[in-house]
This record gives C-alpha cells, structure tokens and sequence, in this order.
C-alpha cells in the first residue's frame, strides 16, 4: 500500500466511521423517541377521570374503618362486605 493509497483508505474509513456513529445516534434518538411514547402511553393507561369520579356526586360504596374493604349504602346504613361492620350515617 503506497501512502496515496493509506491517505485514501484511511479518509474512506473515517467516512465509513462517520457513517457507523450517525446510524447509531441517529437509532438511539429513535429509541429515545419510542422510550418517551411507551412513558406517554402508559400514563393514558391511568384513567385519572375514574378516580375522581369516585369522590364525585353520590357515592355508593366507600372504605370500611374496621378493615378497609368496600362499604355499600343501603338508605342511610352503611355495611362492609367483608366484615360485616355497618353504622348509620
Ligand atoms: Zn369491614
């Protein structure tokens, strides 16, 4: 290998080089991309309207005090599923 010909391969490498680092900034950018959707998709997956629903207007079950199972209203009496508890509201 004359020198012309190592200052030729060696400017081909470096492109080649160049070529390697942009494919592979270019693939974590996209990873980045796809890492920022997969954050915005999951927080859609919490239904943030379900759970002030339940504070909202009229509720019908609310958490035991004895054992914090759900509470169900029958008129003004409020009973636990799970231990019986009851009291009138
Ligand atoms: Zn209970």
């Amino acid at each position: 290998m004359d020198d012309l010909n190592r200052r030729a391969f060696l400017r081909r490498a470096g492109f080649a080089f160049a070529g390697v680092v942009g494919a592979a900034s270019f693939a974590a950018a996209q990873q980045q991309e796809e890492e920022k959707k997969e954050d915005e998709e999951t927080q859609e997956e919490i239904d943030y309207d379900a759970l002030f629903a339940e504070d909202a207007g009229d509720e019908d079950t609310r958490a035991c005090p004895q054992c914090g199972a759900l509470m169900y209203r029958q008129g003004r009496t409020w009973t636990c599923e799970n231990c019986g508890y009851s009291y009138v509201e």
